[in-house]
C-alpha cells in the first residue's frame, strides 16, 4: 500500500515521502475532528501539548469551531505546565517520523525489488531536500548514485521549465505558453519546503 501510495506521487511528479506525510496529516486531522471526544485521542492530545505551529495552522484550516473548542479548552486547563515545562510532543509529528523509518525502509525494498516501482522513480521529479537527505543516509553506493541520478535529472527538467518560464515572460514570446513551465517557479520552491501542490489535497 505505502509502495501504491509512493508510485502514485511520483506519477504527478511529487515526493512521495511528501504525499505520504499528507496522507498522514489528513488522516490524523479528520480522526482527531471527529472524535474529540474519544478518551484516547483527548489523552494522546494532552499529552503532547497540543500540536507544533506548522500543523495547528493546518488543522486551523480544516475549520471546525466546535471541535477546537474542545481540544483547546483541554489544552488552557494545563497551558503553564505546557507552555513553561516545554514538553510538546506534536502528535501529527510524532506519526510522520514514525511512518518515515518504514516509509524508507519500503522505499529502498521497491527499488530493490520491484522493477516497476524502480522505474516509476526513474521517471519521477525526485525527492525534495528534507527527504532527499534522510533518504540518502546510510544507502549502499548503488542506491546512492540512483538517487543522485533520478535528482540530476529532474532538476536538468525543471532548469529548462524555468528557462522557458523567463522566456515566456518576455514581452517578445509569441507563443502558447507552457503551463507546466509557468507554474515551475512554485516546484522549485517546494524541492526546499516540502509539501505538495495545493490540488493534490484532499
Ligand atoms: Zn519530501
Ligand atoms: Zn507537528
Amino acid at each position: 500500500m505505502v509502495l501504491g501510495d509512493m508510485e502514485d506521487a511520483m506519477k504527478i511528479q511529487e515526493c512521495p515521502f511528501c504525499f505520504l506525510d499528507l496522507i498522514i496529516e489528513e488522516t490524523y486531522f479528520k480522526r482527531l475532528l471527529n472524535n474529540v471526544l474519544d478518551e484516547d485521542y483527548r489523552e494522546e492530545w494532552n499529552k503532547g501539548g497540543g500540536l507544533c505551529p506548522e500543523h495547528a495552522l493546518m488543522l486551523l484550516n480544516k475549520g471546525s469551531a466546535t471541535g477546537h473548542a474542545i481540544l483547546y479548552q483541554d489544552l488552557i486547563e494545563n497551558w503553564k505546565n505546557i507552555w513553561l515545562e516545554g514538553n510538546f510532543n506534536c502528535p501529527a509529528c510524532e506519526r510522520i517520523e514514525s511512518n518515515f523509518i518504514s516509509s524508507k525502509k519500503a522505499f529502498i525494498w521497491g527499488i530493490k525489488n520491484a522493477p516497476s516501482f524502480k522505474k516509476r522513480f526513474q521517471n519521477s521529479a525526485g525527492l525534495c531536500r528534507k527527504h532527499f537527505v534522510r533518504v540518502y543516509e546510510g544507502l549502499d553506493t548503488d542506491l546512492a548514485d540512483l538517487l543522485l541520478k533520478v535528482q540530476e535529472k529532474a532538476f536538468l527538467d525543471l532548469n529548462n521549465q524555468l528557462e522557458l518560464l523567463l522566456r515566456q515572460h518576455d514581452y517578445n514570446y509569441q507563443e502558447k505558453k507552457d503551463t507546466k513551465a509557468a507554474r515551475s517557479w512554485r516546484k522549485a520552491a517546494r524541492y526546499w519546503g516540502g509539501g505538495t501542490e495545493k490540488k493534490w489535497r484532499f
